[in-house]
C-alpha cells in the first residue's frame, strides 16, 4: 500500500508534519517569492482534496502546478492510513480538528435535501470540506502573518477620510456606487411595505438628502421601485461586506488583509461601525462557486455567514450611533 506522505515528500522535499496528514513544506514556488520567507508560509494537506497552500501570492502558478501533480500522483493510487487509536483514514476522507474522520463518501452524499445531486456538486462538497479544514489549520498563521491592527489601518488608508464630518463621510461612501444604482438606507425594519419605497433611492437622491434616513444600508443595490429588502429585488450590483461578531477591531483586519493581499479581492473601504467591529467592503466574488468557497473559509476564520445574505443590513457611514459617528477609516477610490 502506498504511503501518501512518502509521495508528498518525493514531490515537495522534507515535510514538518503537524498532524498525520498535514505539515509545513518548502513552497514549490519559493524562488518567485517577493517577500521574506517564513517557515510556516507553506503547508501541504493530504486529506480531502490534497492541497498545497502558500501565504505568498507571487508563487501561485508554481503552487497550482504542484497541486495538479500532487493530486494526480495521490489520485493514481488510493491509500489507507491507520491513525493512532485504530482510526482509518482513506484517500479523500477529511481528518477533522477533533480527530474524527469524515469519510469522503459521507461528504459527497450530503444530507437532507442535498442527497440528490450531480457528481459535480458532490465534488464541490468535498472541496468545501477541504477548504474548511485547511482554513482551520492555517488560521493561527493567518492572524500572525496578516496582522493589521486598527491604528495601522487608519494610518495606511490611501485617502485620509476618518476625520471628515458626517455629511462628507456619507457622500464619500456614496461615490463608491455606480451612478445608476438604487440603494437602500434606513433602519433594519424600513422594509416590506409600499411606504418604505422612500428608503430605496438612486445614489443622486441620497447625495441630496444626506445621512438622515437611518443607520443602515446594504451591500447590494436594488431594482428601481423596490420596497422590500429581499434577494428577489437585487439589481446585481453589490459589494461583499465582510464582518465578524467575534473578532475585535485589532483582529478582523487580518481577514481584510488576507482577502486583499493574498486572494486579490479589491478592498474599497473599511467602516468603523461605532461599535465593537469593523466592516470591510470588498468587490463581490466572480461567481457562485468562488462565493461558496470563500464562505466556507471565512466562516471558519470567524466571519459572520450573514455576509453572504445579499440583502443583509450593515452600518452606513455618516450616521450617528449613541453619540459616535459610523465612519470610514480606510478608503481607496
Ligand atoms: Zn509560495
Amino acid at each position: 500500500m502506498n504511503d501518501p506522505r512518502a509521495i508528498a515528500q518525493r514531490l515537495l522535499g522534507a515535510i514538518d508534519w503537524q498532524t498525520e496528514v498535514s505539515g509545513y513544506c518548502r513552497c514549490p514556488g519559493e524562488a518567485q517569492h517577493t517577500h521574506p520567507n517564513r517557515k510556516q508560509d507553506c503547508r501541504v494537506h493530504l486529506d480531502g482534496a490534497p492541497t498545497i497552500f502558500c501565504f505568498h501570492s507571487s508563487c501561485l502558478a508554481a503552487v497550482a502546478e504542484a497541486n495538479r501533480r500532487l493530486r494526480r500522483e495521490l489520485g493514481a493510487s488510493p491509500w489507507v492510513m491507520t491513525l493512532p487509536g485504530g482510526r482509518i483514514l482513506r484517500s479523500g476522507d477529511v481528518l477533522q480538528k477533533d480527530g474524527t474522520v469524515l469519510s469522503k463518501a459521507a461528504i459527497m452524499a450530503g444530507s437532507g435535501a442535498l442527497r440528490t445531486s450531480t457528481s459535480r456538486q458532490q465534488a464541490e462538497r468535498l472541496m468545501l470540506e477541504s477548504i474548511r479544514v485547511l482554513a482551520e489549520r492555517f488560521r493561527p498563521e493567518l492572524f500572525e502573518i496578516f496582522h493589521w491592527p486598527y491604528q495601522q489601518i487608519l494610518a495606511e488608508s490611501p485617502l485620509q477620510v476618518s476625520e471628515r464630518d458626517a455629511d462628507d463621510q456619507f457622500r464619500t461612501w456614496l461615490r463608491l456606487w455606480p451612478a445608476h444604482c438604487h440603494v437602500w438606507i434606513g433602519d433594519v425594519y424600513s422594509t416590506g411595505q409600499p411606504k418604505h419605497r422612500t428608503h430605496f433611492r438612486p445614489v443622486s437622491d441620497w447625495y441630496q438628502i444626506g445621512p438622515v434616513m437611518g443607520n443602515y444600508t446594504c451591500g447590494s443595490a436594488f431594482k428601481p421601485g423596490s420596497f422590500r429588502r429581499s434577494n428577489d429585488n437585487l439589481n446585481g450590483e453589490r459589494f461583499m461586506v465582510v464582518e465578524s461578531d467575534t473578532l475585535g477591531k485589532d483582529e478582523v483586519g487580518a481577514i481584510f488583509a488576507y482577502l486583499r493581499r493574498r486572494l486579490h479581492y479589491r478592498l474599497h473601504c473599511i467602516i468603523d461601525t461605532a461599535g465593537k467591529s469593523l466592516h470591510g467592503w470588498f468587490e463581490a466574488p466572480p461567481d457562485a462557486i468562488w462565493e461558496g468557497r470563500l464562505k466556507a473559509g471565512l466562516e471558519v476564520l470567524g466571519c459572520d455567514p450573514k455576509v453572504f445574505t445579499h440583502s443583509q443590513p450593515v452600518r452606513v457611514p455618516g450616521a450617528w450611533r449613541n453619540g459616535k459617528l459610523q465612519r470610514i477609516v480606510w478608503l481607496e477610490q
